[in-house]
């Protein structure tokens, strides 16, 4: 460490709470010193109370920039100076790079998740997809795919508290790009299992199968379906969910959340340090 960090040192952050269980730092450092670049990357416990003096932070130290987790994805626009196209459209930002003192927020989740479709071989541009999520990887998900030329969307979502974000990421949707987006309730599952049916793909980006929804899924039975249906997951702990042990079952091509991870980061990192991650090396260390 004493060889690693010196007054030379650029530091990046991250600002989120709860954070510590963050593969994120991990990753940026690993990162960082395979490819011998002169940056450390560290968490910091911030939520909405502390936030507007954790960017004033950020300012006054010169921080080459920071991530943005939850609980302040939807809030930290606010202390910013301007938006990327996409983080405007999604109300959301995870990223912030410092342009000479000009912090500029993006977000990356949504290029993530397209990027680690492409690298497995998935294309879905053209094509129609159901998505069951209204938070804030659904919609990044959503709002990206729309953009890159999905055809035609069904999302889903149950009746809670991100029911009207819902309904504004398809208005968004259906007023900003070609895409013709649909919006359903969850719980309606005649309607989820017909719209999976002429689907290419299937995504879960919902907290359903990680803790404390572990063990369950959005469909209830393998019956919602078929071999060549292509099925990803956003979470990615644990590495395979309910959704996607059942996807197995009936011989799905699938996915789960650790490319999205990989490629959010590795479009942070690039924005940054103006570096390409080092990918293969990545996927070694943490896959
Ligand atoms: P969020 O809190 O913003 O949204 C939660 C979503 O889950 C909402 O759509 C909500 O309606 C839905 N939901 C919650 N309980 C439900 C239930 N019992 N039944 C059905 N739906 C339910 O969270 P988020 O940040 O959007 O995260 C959603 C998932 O995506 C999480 O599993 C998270 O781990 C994962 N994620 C992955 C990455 C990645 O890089 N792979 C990045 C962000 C989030």
């Amino acid at each position: 460490m004493a060889e690693r960090i010196t007054g030379h040192t650029e530091l990046i952050g991250l600002m989120a709470y709860p954070i510590r269980h963050s593969s994120s730092p991990a990753m940026h450092n690993e990162a960082f010193a395979y490819l011998g670049l002169d940056y450390a990357y560290l968490a910091f416990e911030v939520d909405n109370s502390t936030l507007e003096d954790a960017v004033k932070g950020l300012r006054a130290l010169k921080l080459v920039g920071s991530n943005v987790s939850m609980p302040n994805k939807t809030v930290v626009h606010k202390y910013l100076d301007e938006l990327s196209p996409a983080a405007e459209m999604c109300g959301a930002v995870n990223t912030i790079v410092n342009d000479n003192g000009k912090l500029i927020g993006h977000i990356t989740d949504g290029t993530g998740f397209m990027q680690a479709l492409k690298d497995n071989d998935i294309d879905v541009i053209g094509k129609k997809m159901t998505i069951a999520g209204a938070g804030g990887a659904a919609t990044a998900i959503e709002i990206q795919a729309a953009l890159d030329g999905v055809k035609e969307m069904s999302i889903f979502n149950i009746k809670d508290k991100f029911w009207d974000n819902a309904v504004n990421t398809v208005e968004k949707i259906n007023t900003n790009t070609n895409c013709r987006a649909t919006l359903y309730d969850l719980n309606d599952l005649d309607a989820l299992k017909k719209e999976i049916a002429d689907s290419y793909m299937f995504t879960n980006a919902t907290g359903v199968g990680m803790k404390p929804l572990e063990g369950k899924a959005v469909i209830p039975d393998t019956s919602f379906l078929r071999p060549d249906l292509i099925v990803t997951d956003t979470v990615y702990s644990p590495a395979e969910t309910e959704l996607l042990r059942m996807a197995k079952e009936v011989g799905c091509k699938r996915m789960n959340g650790f490319g999205m991870m990989l490629f959010q980061g590795a479009a942070a990192f690039k924005l940054w340090t103006g570096k390409e991650m080092p990918i293969a090396h990545m996927k070694e260390v943490l896959g």
